[in-house]
């Protein structure tokens, strides 16, 4: 009894060794770890999925109307499709970041092939910018540890959203002005610029709601978070000094 006795307790004990090493390495704090947060008191808005040579122009004059700085995530093959709308959103002083360069989601990839099309994608911006992306957001928010890792292992962050704005599901512009306008200061905010069509009439009217509440605006990939500094890279022309 007494040898029975003391053997359940060693198994507590293993139990509870192994949930506390697990929950140190596994479990975290919501966000912990990502960067890709906008100053406590400013709204960060984050456009997916371009450059798209319609739309992109169209969300681009709209923030330059409002004195507002936004993140791109860019998709790599549009960028070198349409070199022009990417610089076009770095000279009005926008961040551009990655957003893979086929658009396929990193959770079917092999890790090899994470790795390269960030890397591609990087390339790809650098080319048409001569910016080095060190932000990468998976497409379509697919992620895993293993995901992860392949991006902070090539020396990236992951940077994911902490508000959706719905434009794909809603596709409405009433309907992304009443979902939009809920944000509250510091958080990231979802939307995608190919859905220009939408954002052109409902975007000027989130933008002055959040003015009018005294919010501020930021990019997500500057300045805040535990940034890695020094990606890999690769491709044509690029160095880093
Ligand atoms: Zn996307």
């Amino acid at each position: 009894m007494k040898y029975r006795h003391t053997a359940y307790r060693r198994k507590i004990w293993g139990v509870l060794v192994v949930s506390v090493v697990v929950f140190a390495f596994c479990v975290r704090p919501a966000d912990a770890g990502e960067s890709g947060h906008p100053a406590p008191d400013a709204i960060g808005f984050t456009f997916d999925d371009g450059p798209h040579p319609r739309w992109t122009p169209v969300v681009l004059d709209v923030l330059d109307a409002y004195g507002v700085k936004a993140t791109f995530f860019v998709v790599g093959w549009r960028v070198d499709k349409y070199p022009e709308i990417a610089r076009e959103i770095v000279e009005r002083g926008h961040s551009i970041q990655i957003h893979g360069y086929s658009h396929n989601p990193f959770t079917e990839m092999s890790d090899a092939r994470i790795e390269a099309s960030i890397l591609n994608a990087q390339a790809a911006i650098y080319r048409a910018t001569g910016v080095l992306a060190t932000c990468v957001r998976p497409p379509y928010g697919a992620r895993s540890a293993r995901v992860e890792r392949v991006i902070n292992e090539a020396g990236f962050a992951m940077v994911m959203w902490s508000f959706n704005s719905l434009d794909v599901n809603l596709q409405s512009s009433s309907g992304i002005l009443r979902q939009t306008v809920r944000a509250t200061p510091g958080r990231n905010i979802l939307a995608h610029d190919t859905w220009g069509s939408i954002w052109q009439t409902a975007l000027p009217k989130v933008l002055e709601e959040f003015q009018s509440r005294g919010y501020g605006f930021d990019t997500v990939c500057e300045n805040y978070g535990p940034f890695l500094s020094t990606p890999k890279t690769h491709g044509p022309g690029i160095s880093i000094t």
